[in-house]
């Protein structure tokens, strides 16, 4: 049988650093001492090789053009490796792996990304569990040589998730991610358990597509009891705003005053598209289902149906960027599953 290759892409986060025996302070590894760390990796019948972004960095820092950096490297080395490994900071993992599930079109291998609570050299460390389990599933194949789970995933303590389904959701606990409206689509204990009914699959004759275009002219606008109009319509009127991730209460409520149902029908109005995107972290936004998400529907507000806010964004940014100028287009694919980030009734 043909031995299986897999690259491990470092772009840095708590995973990939060492304690510095004299500032005791936590800074990036050197690959080399980092191979020191895990040497059975490198021993077994997986073939791995390792590319560094330089310098490694917190994933605070990890912005648009870092992705699409990201997405050209698995598109560049896509014929050449079974399955990648990222290993990435957890803080702004989901958003990473949800903006690669949008540029890499007709993905057909898998993409794993994974991290780390503590560094890989400190004696607790859940490092190397996440990465070896990661690397084993970026390998997984069938009997008839196909990736077993051909998707942008985070695998994380035990648990593998579809990427754009996460929230990190504990800065403390090794399970410091969570897909709180789809399932799992792998456990690993003893074995690996994978569920194929839950995992997405693109048409294995289509070739992978790049698509790194990106818009950034987006925003969050958060409700919370007592929200002044001026603080609703200073967003609303950035200048060039493109579109708004309105996050709402419940099954996509907001409050009934007349102001707010203006200025929401004033941005759409305006070209700008906003989408309801519920501040429940389980459950779907029910556009019409109370009088006071019907106010929001005769806004011209989009539902996000039960997507996370790490994949509207990203959404967001991605088809502004690909579609730019098409609003009708981009709201109709705001709409649509594009590669399993919601479900749409
Ligand atoms: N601040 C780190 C990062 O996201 C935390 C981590 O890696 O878990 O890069």
């Amino acid at each position: 049988m043909k031995q299986k290759a897999v690259l491990v892409v470092f772009t840095g986060g708590t995973i990939s650093m060492v304690c510095d025996p004299v500032s005791g302070a936590l800074r990036p590894a050197d690959m080399d001492k980092f191979k020191m760390y895990i040497p059975e990796l490198f021993h077994g019948d997986i073939r791995i090789e390792l590319l560094s972004f330089d310098p490694l960095i917190d994933s605070s820092d990890v912005n648009p053009p870092l992705w699409s950096r990201l997405a050209h490297i698995i598109y560049d080395n896509y014929s050449r490796y079974d399955g990648f490994v990222v290993t990435h900071g957890t803080d702004t993992m989901a958003y990473t792996a949800s903006a690669l599930s949008f540029m890499l079109e007709n993905l057909n291998k898998p993409v794993v990304f994974t991290g780390s609570q503590l560094p890989i050299g400190t004696l607790r460390s859940d490092a190397k569990e996440n990465l070896i389990t990661a690397i084993e599933i970026a390998a997984e194949q069938d009997e008839d040589g196909q990736a077993v789970v051909p998707e942008v995933c985070i695998f994380f303590d035990t648990k593998l998730f579809r990427g754009n389904r996460c929230t990190k959701k504990n800065a403390e606990w090794f399970s410091a991610f969570k897909s709180y409206n789809y399932d799992p689509l792998a456990i690993a204990g003893v074995h690996i358990k994978y569920y194929p009914h839950l995992i997405h699959y693109c048409d294995p004759t289509a070739p992978l597509r790049l698509r790194t275009k990106i818009d950034q002219r987006v925003a969050i606008l958060k409700l919370f009891p007592g929200i002044a109009e001026q603080t609703v319509r200073a967003i609303l009127n950035i200048p060039d705003l493109k579109a708004v991730v309105l996050e709402t209460y419940g099954s996509g409520n907001a409050p009934s005053d007349q102001w707010l149902f203006e200025a929401l029908s004033d941005a759409t109005r305006r070209g700008i598209i906003i989408v309801n995107k519920t501040q429940c972290v389980m459950g779907s936004v029910e556009m019409g289902r109370y009088e006071t998400s019907l106010n929001l529907l005769n806004a011209g507000v989009l539902s996000g149906y039960d997507i996370t806010t790490e994949a509207l964004l990203t959404k967001m940014m991605y088809l502004l960027g690909e579609n730019e100028g098409d609003t009708p287009l981009v709201r109709r694919l705001l709409q649509t599953s594009l590669c399993g980030e919601m479900t749409v009734e």
